[in-house]
């Protein structure tokens, strides 16, 4: 099946900003959305705004650090619209400190969030897309899984992580499936409200203030993989906005 229109899209993180773009760019393109996050008080105006503009939505809540979940999220897409036809892994963690202060129970929930969540999802989709002979996959990195800061170790490497799964996966997928990496730049989201440190807070808000760019620019970058023709695999997309250095 080539472009949007009828696909059966899952998207994690979909509770807001790229998630949320993501949602409501497909779901305005006619594909069937079914959204997971924690946070039910916000999926469920955002359900009620899609069906209500004539969309179809359906919603799970998902914490993308317990593989039941992402499972749970799997299935009930495969279970009231009787396939997947693409898994977007979008939900993701923040937290930024110096190794030395040594903030290890933020080392491994960034680990749990952003890299578990991604490989709770391959594990979820990955036997329903062999079975249905077609399926994608969609993780979102980031830029930083492309250049480290100081204080941004972990994060980076939960998304270099990120696209070193993806890239093995990709090889190991073969014709019938497609891997796609979205890494977005500074983008106008809540992610900022994960920063603890009021200092650093205060310094990405000010930048973000000042060069970020919406998420539906990358929700549009999503959109493009997936309406591709099915032979063709958008490798990784990097967005930015033109003033990020
Ligand atoms: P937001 O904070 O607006 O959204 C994050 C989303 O992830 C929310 O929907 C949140 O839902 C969800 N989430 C967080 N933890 C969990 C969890 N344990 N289980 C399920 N869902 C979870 O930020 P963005 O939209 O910006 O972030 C989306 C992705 O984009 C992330 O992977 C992030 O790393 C990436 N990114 C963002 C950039 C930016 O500048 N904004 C830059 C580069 C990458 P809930 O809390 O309801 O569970």
């Amino acid at each position: 099946m080539t472009g949007i229109q009828d696909k059966v899209i899952a998207i994690t993180g979909a509770s807001s900003g790229i998630g949320e773009a993501a949602a409501l760019l497909l779901a305005g393109r006619g594909a069937k959305v079914v959204l997971g996050a924690r946070r039910l008080e916000r999926l469920e105006p955002l359900v009620e705004r899609i069906t209500k503009a004539g969309g179809q939505a359906l919603l799970a809540r998902t914490d993308v650090t317990r593989r039941e979940d992402v499972a749970g999220l799997v299935r009930l897409a495969c279970e009231r619209y009787g396939r997947l036809d693409v898994l977007i892994s979008n939900a993701g963690s923040l937290a930024t400190s110096p190794l030395d202060e040594l903030r290890v129970d933020d080392w491994e929930a960034l680990v749990d969030t952003n890299i578990k969540g991604v490989l709770y999802g391959i594990a979820a989709a990955l036997p329903v897309f062999r079975k249905q002979g077609f399926g994608h996959f969609i993780n979102t990195a980031s830029t930083s899984a492309h250049r480290i800061v100081p204080g941004q170790a972990v994060y980076a490497g939960t998304k270099f992580a990120v696209r070193a799964i993806s890239e093995g996966l990709r090889q190991e997928a073969g014709a019938a499936l497609r891997v796609t990496v979205i890494s977005p730049g500074m983008t106008r989201t809540n992610f900022l409200e994960h920063v603890k440190d009021p200092e650093t807070h205060a310094r990405f808000a000010e930048t973000m203030e000042k060069i970020a760019i919406a998420p539906d620019a990358i929700a549009r970058a999503m959109a493009f993989a997936i309406e591709q023709p099915a032979d063709v695999d958008v490798g990784e997309v990097i967005v930015r906005p033109t003033a990020q250095g």
